[in-house]
């Protein structure tokens, strides 16, 4: 097989390592004599795999003790509605910032539980700017502030953690593992596997242990957090398969120096290929450059007509998946952990090739 960078948004590329590994270990997994997707969840094999899988976890991201690891299914697009439903705690209302299409979505969920306090807006530039944390409007009686650290339609990401006297909540479904955070800043983090983690079909909630437990009346128990935390995440059928690809893809992290390595990694990744998009005419990403992101690269032709030639010469020369999201046109290249800078370098001298060719 040719090798082949693909730059999909979600689910999107894994480490090569991770799928070998994978298919070595396919038909049997360990010392179980059937595979991993075969096996029962509280079986010893399972049992150690999730708790080595958690304790791999806590290492790379440097998890404070009093915070839960839950490995839920539902997807990033359940806790929009978990999140309001756990951490209202009473309280009526709750803020949240829109800074584009994602955390759009969380607000949407939102109102049909409290008052949702918009505390900035990005939607008149775009998403392409982020207000100055001073000049946020933040309602002190809100329940928990929530925002989208990485938003990865319009590539528009936070360089810093803002700082509320309020619970933090925070969508890191596509930035989870670039980089180090402090993860006591945050009330609660929560990631859809399938960007940075491993496959759909699995998300993974960090969650103070305080906010657990006052789950809003008559909601389905699956959706409290108090249910999967005081069952090890078997309060039913955990998504045993994509939580197994997971605690690969952890072991791979650490093997590649941790968060601290990946940083350097990611960062260098991103400056190759907007460095190549700022250096010509031809190529445009309209993103504030404070807030460009190191994981959603999206860019426009100047000659938007040449969208679909670009598109198709890309996946012959084995760049794939490089379409932009719909609502933006263009291209966009998702650059998470898995891709490596090969795959930087191949694009940028593709485009350099493209442009001496139709510019
Ligand atoms: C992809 C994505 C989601 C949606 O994730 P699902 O697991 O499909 O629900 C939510 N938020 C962000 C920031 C995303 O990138």
């Amino acid at each position: 097989m040719s090798q082949v960078y693909n730059f999909s948004a979600g689910p999107a590329m894994l480490p090569k390592q991770v799928l070998q590994l994978m298919q070595a270990e396919l038909l049997e997994y360990g010392s179980a004599k059937a595979s991993v997707m075969e096996i029962s969840h509280r079986g010893a094999d399972f049992m150690a795999l999730a708790q080595k899988s958690e304790q791999n976890l806590r290492d790379l991201m440097n998890i404070p003790d009093h915070y839960k690891v839950l490995f839920m299914q539902g997807g990033a697009s359940s806790q929009f509605s978990m999140v309001p439903i756990n951490l209202l705690r009473g309280k009526t209302k709750a803020n949240y910032t829109h800074t584009g299409h994602w955390s759009k979505k969380a607000i949407a969920e939102a109102q049909r539980y409290c008052s949702v306090n918009i505390c900035t807006d990005s939607s008149d530039n775009k998403y392409t700017d982020i207000a100055d944390f001073e000049c946020w409007n933040i309602d002190e009686d809100g329940a928990y502030l929530h925002y989208t650290p990485n938003e990865t339609i319009a590539g528009l990401e936070f360089d810093y953690t803002p700082e509320v006297g309020m619970p933090l909540v925070a969508d890191m479904s596509s930035s989870i593992l670039s980089r180090e955070i402090d993860v006591s800043k945050y009330g609660v983090i929560y990631a859809g596997a399938q960007k940075n983690i491993g496959i759909a079909g699995l998300s993974i909630i960090i969650v103070r242990e305080d906010l657990i437990g006052n789950v809003v009346q008559n909601q389905p128990i699956l959706f409290d957090y108090a249910t999967q935390a005081n069952n090890d995440s078997m309060y039913n059928t955990p998504s045993t398969y994509p939580w197994y690809v997971a605690s690969r893809v952890f072991e791979w992290l650490k093997e590649q120096g941790g968060l601290s390595a990946m940083a350097k990694i990611n960062e260098r990744k991103a400056k190759t290929l907007y460095k190549a998009i700022d250096g010509s005419d031809f190529y445009l990403n309209p993103v504030t450059k404070r807030y460009r992101s190191w994981m959603n690269v999206p860019f426009l032709l100047a000659n938007e007509d040449l969208n679909p030639f670009f598109l198709e010469k890309a996946a012959n020369n084995g760049l794939i998946t490089l379409k932009g999201h719909r609502s933006l046109g263009g291209m966009r290249a998702s650059i998470y952990n898995a891709m490596p800078q090969e795959g930087i370098d191949q694009l940028v001298a593709f485009m350099q090739d493209f442009e001496k060719e139709n510019g």
